[in-house]
């Protein structure tokens, strides 16, 4: 195999999801020839139909006119847009966010044909990659490692569910269903999903969910909720000394390359594999351009999640009164939750100050300098008893699990923070 990016060569690429297609696409279409590798039978294999967002605020381009002008599709997969979001105050006060632009498209990852993953093989097929699954290389014979996350610095759970409520999204600042970070429900014709982000590691997680389900049944009455599946998985945060080592490119949550305050590192995945073709193809400099395009935002992300894990319930509020606050005096609820993603200089010094005291250094990753940051320990306050409500929705989902009901992260792994595997994540 190749291991540089010599013009006759061969391009190896290690991971199939959105950052490994996305660079597979520009460099097929370029003419090139690239195989990519995925170890899992297929594309999208990981998630198992999540619904996921894809931001749209946190620059003033919007993303699916970058996608064009990077030659790629938005066409080719499911996107459904939203330009309002009920916005859920930890006292369980519900005020709505909108806007008159696209606050956010949901896609479906997975390996039903209308999934962003599908959406962007097909694509890659089209443009002459040719794609191995269930393919094993080594990180070394690869010239792109796009592997998604390998340590753990957080996890989200979610239960997919059959309903008749309309279309609806809603995003819940809640430290106590969701330590740290928060809940979503997420209804697109006639699928659900409710999801908790868990920011701090917990012992027998599964209760953060049933009572996050029990919370958004007790609120939202006519959910009609019939479990299907559970899905789910980890995030890896970190920060790279180098982004190309010994001629490789790390993209996507492999070069840590993600949104270290909540989690929406899609878009940054898709940007970083097309700056990585681009370098190969002699279009820039991946080191230079990730270090200009995408770091501000990762390094406003650190910034922000070291607030974040100085707050509880009761700085949640006041983010949420200060949204709807700055939301009546604009007339558009993007402008505040954008200005909290993008650079400032508060936030670069910041993220100087306290990113040396927040990531571990991760020993394993070939000289590339990386620091994780590490899955925080729980609280005192995360210790609590689930209600009956959340308890029946447990044994519910039991009762479905046991018939054959799916939960797609059994396979994953959890990691400390150095990237040593070690406890499944329970379910
Ligand atoms: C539950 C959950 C919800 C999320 N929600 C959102 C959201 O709403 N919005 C958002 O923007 N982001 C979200 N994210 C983050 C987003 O999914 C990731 O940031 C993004 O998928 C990263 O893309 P990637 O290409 O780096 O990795 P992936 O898309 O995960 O692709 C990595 C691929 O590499 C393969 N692979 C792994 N190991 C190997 C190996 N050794 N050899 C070969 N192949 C390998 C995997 O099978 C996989 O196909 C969420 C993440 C999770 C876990």
């Amino acid at each position: 195999m190749a291991d540089d990016a010599s013009p006759t060569k061969p391009i190896h690429i290690m991971g199939a999801g959105l950052s490994g297609l996305a660079a597979a696409i520009v460099l097929a279409k370029a003419g090139k020839e690239v195989h990519v590798h995925d170890v899992r039978a297929d594309s999208g294999a990981r998630f198992d139909g999540d619904f996921q967002a894809l931001e749209n605020w946190s620059m003033d381009a919007d993303f699916f006119q970058q996608l064009g002008a990077w030659g790629l599709d938005a066409s080719t997969f499911k996107a459904t847009t939203f330009d309002t979001v009920d916005l859920i105050h930890p006292d369980d006060e519900i005020t709505q966010a909108r806007t008159d632009g696209v606050a956010y498209r949901i896609v479906e990852r997975g390996t039903s044909d209308h999934t962003i993953d599908q959406g962007f093989k097909r694509q890659a097929i089209e443009a002459g990659a040719q794609l191995h699954y269930k393919s094993r290389v080594k990180e070394e014979d690869c010239t792109i490692v796009a592997c998604g996350p390998k340590g753990t610095s957080a996890v989200a759970y979610g239960e997919i569910f059959k309903t008749d409520h309309p279309n609806h999204i809603a995003f819940q600042l809640n430290d106590r269903l969701a330590p740290g970070s928060y809940t979503y429900l997420i209804i697109i014709d006639g699928v659900g999903l409710i999801c908790t982000c868990l920011w701090r590691k917990q012992r027998k997680s599964d209760r953060f969910l049933n009572e996050t389900i029990a919370w958004y049944e007790a609120h939202y009455p006519n959910l009609n909720r019939q479990p299907i599946k559970r899905v789910g998985g980890k995030g890896d945060f970190t920060i790279n000394r180098n982004y190309k080592q010994d001629g490789r490119y790390y993209v996507g949550e492999s070069g840590g390359l993600q949104d270290f305050m909540w989690g929406f590192g899609m878009r940054m995945a898709v940007w970083s594999g097309v700056l990585a073709a681009r370098d190969i193809l002699g279009q820039g400099d991946y080191e230079q351009e990730v270090r200009k395009q995408l770091m501000p935002y990762v390094r406003t992300s650190v910034a922000n999640r070291w607030l974040m894990n100085r707050v509880g319930d009761r700085m949640f509020k006041r983010m949420c009164k200060a949204w709807m606050r700055d939301q009546e005096k604009r007339g558009d609820g993007l402008i505040w939750i954008g200005k909290l993603f993008r650079p400032t200089l508060f936030k670069r010094l910041l993220y100087r100050l306290v990113s040396p005291f927040m990531l571990v250094k991760d020993p394993k990753a070939h000289g590339r300098g990386v620091r994780r940051m590490p899955f925080r320990g729980a609280l005192k306050r995360d210790v609590w008893e689930p209600s009956p409500a959340a308890q029946a929705i447990g044994q519910q989902w039991d009762t479905i699990r046991r018939g054959g009901g799916h939960v797609s992260f059994a396979d994953d792994k959890e990691s400390d923070a150095t990237g040593q595997e070690n406890t499944a994540i329970s379910s």
